[in-house]
């Protein structure tokens, strides 16, 4: 008979309303057998009792509806954010909070490459910059320069929409005045200031630099960074929502996710806008790569976008627009595109992510795939707007009607609320930013997500956003809708899974699921909800294979 182990817990936190908690969980091939007691274990006859979670809490694996492997490779290159933020090694980079500072570091990096003999055309690559925090100054080709006016230097955003290059690159890219792509931004007198909006403008920078940044092709050692990182914030299951899924990055996924040292379910999506492939290719893309699916890696979710991001001012808004005054956004894909490309996809029967920011994308969303459903129903799709930031109780309710899910972007509450607040949407805007409540109420189901790396990756933290709502100086944005405790964590787990349309599987520790756990020191239910960020993971266990975190 094949071997049972039963793990013994300080409490198990299950998911399932019918047996909210237990102490023991026994595991057979890789799945829960069953949970409760010891003497419920003993039922199913001999097995290996293992301790060593005895005073641990356990909670379902955690899932991250919206996140990118990047997060594990984005490491290779310099980090220029605000915040402090740890890399997959454990090591905390400080932010960078003046845009001096920003330069000085950019001057040091340049100073080691020309150290390590590496010639002045090799661009210099670095990440995470935000122009908004440093009020009204807007970087530019005169800050870069002053950092190098020899190396060309490509910064991508925090958001992964914008970048900045100074004018070495711009002259290696053949971005002059004379270059009319929407995106490129100009100074007064039509010289380009350096800043590139979206992936049309960045374009010919990517082109040159092999891709660096948020969209570079995954290798080996990044899986690994992404690997280690999921494991010191208890996650199991992750997407990778855009991927080109070329036969190169295919083997990459399937190398990492047929290696028993990989603790992490990964489902890539497919990357299907901007893309060599037509709509009906690319279906018949996706749909042949699902014939390769494994426990550990699937095939089969598509992701489409719509408008760019809020705080790069490249989301589209509706009316009354940004509350700075800035110009509405930009579509990055049209919206009458938007409506083929997703009515091709629905109809091959795939799961469509629609990226959507601001409250006008949202809208065209809806309007677009009521009437794709209008056309051709199909039942029980599990469609999904991503971010969904702006979203109200109307939009809410017209999803319920149309059977959508969301996956809101919590972790904006911290990271851009105050800037939201101030500047891309004002505070009246600002308090339904990310409405995890209302969705709710309107019978909407719910994941949150981190979208790392624009944020790092951590379900406990941006459940954390979601119960509290809190921005860096002390605002609550929107006190009605926050979550409870309860209802956060259901969304980082069974909320999440049901928008992967793997409900049926994990998020959630009973009979028949995959044994995936997210072993805790602290319990998320006890804590002070203020606290809940700062519950201690321990590891997780894949499929009943136990991972314990570096350094945790
Ligand atoms: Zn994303």
């Amino acid at each position: 008979m094949t071997p049972t182990t039963v793990y013994q817990a300080r409490k198990i936190i299950t998911m399932n309303p019918m047996q909210p908690e237990a102490t023991h969980v026994a595991v057979r091939e890789g799945r829960v057998l069953a949970v409760g007691d010891l003497e419920r274990m003993k039922a199913w006859g001999a097995f290996e009792l293992d301790a060593r979670f005895a005073d641990k809490v356990l909670m379902p694996g955690l899932v991250e509806g919206h996140c990118h492997l990047k997060e594990g490779g984005m490491w290779v290159w310099p980090y220029l954010g605000w915040f402090d933020r740890r890399d997959p090694e454990g090591r905390t980079w400080p932010g960078l909070r003046s845009m001096d500072a920003v330069v000085a570091r950019l001057r040091e990096i340049d100073a080691q490459m020309t150290a390590q003999g590496k010639p002045a055309s090799e661009p210099l690559i670095a990440w995470g910059f935000d122009p908004i925090y440093f009020g009204s100054e807007r970087m530019t080709v005169e800050h870069l320069d002053r950092a190098s006016a020899t190396r060309p230097i490509v910064i991508a955003h925090a958001n992964g929409h914008l970048m900045n290059v100074n004018r070495p690159m711009l002259r290696e890219a053949g971005i002059t005045r004379d270059t009319e792509i929407e995106g490129v931004v100009k100074f007064a007198n039509g010289e380009p200031n350096g800043e590139l909006q979206e992936p049309a403008a960045m374009f010919p920078v990517m082109r040159k630099i092999g891709n660096a940044g948020l969209l570079a092709p995954m290798d080996d050692a990044g899986m690994r960074g992404f690997a280690s990182i999921a494991c010191l914030q208890g996650v199991t299951t992750a997407t990778d929502l855009v991927n080109k899924l070329t036969e190169d990055d295919c083997a990459v996924l399937e190398r990492a996710c047929s290696d028993d040292g990989f603790g992490v379910r990964i489902l890539p999506a497919f990357q299907a806008f901007h893309g060599p492939l037509g709509a009906q290719e690319g279906a018949e893309h996706v749909r042949s790569l699902m014939k390769r699916n494994t426990d550990r890696l699937r095939y089969g979710l598509v992701k489409l976008m719509l408008d760019g991001s809020i705080q790069g001012f490249s989301a589209r808004l509706r009316w009354p627009g940004y509350f700075n005054g800035a110009d509405n956004g930009i579509w990055v894909t049209a919206p009458a595109q938007f409506e083929a490309d997703f009515e091709t996809y629905h109809r091959a029967g795939l799961t469509i992510h629609t990226h959507t920011n601001g409250d006008e994308a949202s809208e065209v969303a809806l309007d677009a795939i009521e009437r794709v459903l209008a056309r051709h129903p199909r039942p029980d799709h599990r469609h999904t707007l991503q971010h969904g930031q702006m979203i109200d109780a109307p939009m809410f309710r017209r999803m319920a009607a149309l059977g959508l899910s969301v996956n809101l972007f919590a972790n904006h509450l911290w990271y851009w609320g105050d800037q939201h607040w101030e500047m891309t949407m004002g505070p009246d805007r600002a308090q339904r930013l990310n409405a995890c409540r209302s969705a709710l109420d309107a019978g909407v189901p719910l994941a949150i997500h981190s979208d790392a790396p624009v944020t790092p990756l951590g379900p406990l933290f941006t459940a954390w956003c979601a119960v509290n709502r809190i921005s860096p100086s002390g605002r609550v944005l929107g006190e009605a809708e926050r979550l409870t405790v309860p209802q956060a964590l259901h969304a980082i787990t069974l909320g999440a899974a049901w928008t992967l349309k793997l409900d049926h599987e994990i998020g959630s520790i009973e009979c028949g699921k995959r044994a995936d756990f997210c072993v805790l020191d602290d319990d998320p239910l006890v804590l002070d909800p203020l606290r809940l960020k700062d519950a201690r993971v321990w590891g997780t266990v894949l499929s009943g294979r136990v991972f314990e975190a570096r350094g945790a």
